[in-house]
């Protein structure tokens, strides 16, 4: 399974949230719908290749048509196929994406959009059925969500369902895909690449170059590995690499040290092992100056995701 509820953190706990959280053995997990204990595996960075993920201890099973298990079934064959049917999609996903109504809402009704229910407690019972054969009749409900991180984390789970709705406040196109931009090499004889046909706000994303990114002031430059890629000496060199500006000024301290250190630890999560990791940030591509600049500066739009 890719997560579970953390007993003494009192919420879910990804798969990818294992690799950051230090410690992981002093916690306990339990499936969020059953209740069953769980077990963190293949979180060590240095010994393990494949990704982190939590299962079931010895002589322990999920209860009898738990969702969660129904669910993490639906979810790895995602993976590698498209799992949308002629009824749609079989979980419950976010389809829209604002950063501000969820705020206001969250005064209101902290404990009801404090936390988004997970996947499982939202499935289509008649995929559910086929998907795990348990015979639940919940409703799916899609929903609005304020995680940038959840958006991506969908994009990239579900690489055959990427026309799923979605509506992204300021960034035009009403799907996935058309939301979501890869930063693409320039082709041939190109030295550099418009992104989009006309200046546009996206949410541009791109595996993440090894160079140190470099901070001055109030500026975070990341170099990113997509750029002007050219044969030089029987090697493949990037002469040029498309970089993300980010604009750290306003941003509280706190917040700043958060990300500085986010950085700092996906970047080493993945040094010496064939891990990748990727940029994703709603910006824009300079098309003035320098055309291999990206520019954002929203901390909560800009995130990483680690393969
Ligand atoms: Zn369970």
């Amino acid at each position: 399974m890719d997560d579970a509820r953390c007993i003494e953190l009192n919420k879910i706990v990804t798969n990818e949230d294992l690799y950051v959280l230090e410690n992981v053995k002093s916690y306990q997990f339990v499936c969020d719908e059953c209740g069953v204990s769980l077990i963190p595996c293949s979180y060590k960075k240095s010994v393990n290749l494949r990704k982190p993920y939590f299962k079931t201890g010895k002589n322990a099973e999920h209860k009898a048509g738990c969702y969660a298990k129904a669910t993490a079934k639906i979810r790895e064959q995602a993976k590698t196929s498209r799992i949308s049917t002629e009824e749609g999609f079989p979980l419950a996903y976010p389809n829209r994406f604002n950063l501000a109504a969820v705020k206001s809402a969250k005064f209101i009704h902290e404990e009801l959009i404090n936390e988004e229910p997970s996947d499982s407690k939202r499935i289509g019972a008649q995929n559910i059925s086929s998907a795990a054969n348990a015979g639940h009749t919940k409703t799916k409900q899609n929903y609005v969500t304020s995680s940038f991180q959840t958006l991506v984390d969908q994009y990239f789970n579900f690489p055959f369902d990427r026309d799923r709705e979605l509506t992204f406040e300021g960034i035009k196109g009403n799907q996935y895909q058309q939301i979501f931009q890869k930063i693409n090499n320039p082709i041939g004889k190109q030295k550099f690449r418009f992104q989009t046909a006309e200046p546009e706000t996206k949410i541009f994303f791109s595996i993440l170059s090894w160079d140190k990114p470099e901070i001055d002031n109030n500026i975070i430059k990341i170099k990113l590995s997509a750029g002007w890629w050219q044969q030089s000496a029987g090697k493949k060199k990037n002469l040029r690499p498309y970089f993300v500006e980010i604009n750290t000024e306003g941003w509280q301290a706190s917040v700043l040290t958060k990300f500085t250190e986010r950085l700092a630890q996906i970047r080493e999560l993945v040094k010496g092992t064939d891990k990748k990791a990727l940029m994703a940030f709603v910006g824009e591509q300079d098309r003035e100056e320098d055309f291999y600049r990206f520019t954002c500066d929203e901390s909560r739009l800009m995130c990483f995701k680690v393969f």
